[in-house]
């Protein structure tokens, strides 16, 4: 943990991680220094909407999720992303996609039911905010149940959880001892969830893809699962399961 992640002033799971001592899935006793620090999460809110991009660094590289923040946002001293993920196509998520894969000469991926978001303004709603935004289409398109290798240790999983929109995405970051977080975009935030009623929402899809979640993250070793959301503070997912009524339905 750097010392500007503890600055970080937005509730975060990474924090509470340190503050318990109980790790998900790192750090427990006897396990090498070099592992503790092989792997760091930045959240980096960007906009009026604040939505959340997420900086996956995994030893000398690093990924993003959701590429909506400037290129200079961008951790100073970590390694550039060579992968932007978009967990849905609303402008929000993606305002930086064109403008990061040049400054980082990173590869695009978004689900496939979704790359439509990229050069249709109004799919990515941009046409409903006054503009006309489009970006150059996908470098990667992603199905569910994919696994996107990030080393020879780590993965993110790709579930399918339309609802909020057709082809929002949940990634499940995975390490050599399980699930280490999820990272739930525009589907599950603190205490609630993302909105059905966008073209493309669909809020029968958005309770199936919540209970897809819960068998998904159903056992023991996830309860105490950090949870980062596309928008607000970061969470654990068995204090979702218990509060959150979206959850429960
Ligand atoms: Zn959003
Ligand atoms: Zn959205």
């Amino acid at each position: 943990m750097t010392e500007s992640e503890n600055k970080h002033n937005r509730p975060n799971p990474e924090t509470k991680r340190q503050r318990n001592q109980r790790p998900v899935g790192q750090n427990e006793p006897g396990r090498p220094e070099q592992l503790k620090q092989h792997l760091e999460i930045r959240t980096l809110p960007y906009g009026p909407l604040e939505s959340c991009s997420h900086v996956i660094r995994i030893g000398s590289s690093s990924i993003l999720i959701d590429p909506s923040i400037d290129p200079q946002r961008l951790p100073e001293s970590w390694p550039k992303p060579d992968l932007l993920i978009a967990t849905h196509g609303h402008l929000d998520h993606i305002d930086g996609a064109d403008v990061l894969r040049d400054f980082c000469q990173a590869k695009l991926a978004i689900h496939y039911t979704e790359e439509g978001s990229l050069i249709n303004p109004k799919d990515n709603l941009s046409v409903y905010m006054g503009m006309e935004k489009t970006f150059r289409k996908a470098d990667l398109l992603l199905k569910e149940g994919q696994i996107i290798t990030l080393d020879e240790q780590y993965s993110l999983e790709v579930l399918h959880t339309p609802g909020h929109s057709m082809g929002s995405i949940c990634l499940l970051l995975t390490g050599p001892e399980g699930e280490i977080a999820l990272f739930s975009g525009d589907t599950l935030f603190a205490g609630s969830v993302g909105r059905s009623d966008l073209p493309g929402g669909d809020s029968l899809e958005l309770i199936k893809s919540l209970q897809k979640l819960s068998q998904r993250l159903n056992k023991p070793e996830t309860q105490k699962l950090p949870i980062y959301p596309g928008h607000g503070p970061a969470t654990v997912w068995n204090r979702e399961k218990a509060n959150n009524s979206y959850l429960n339905r």
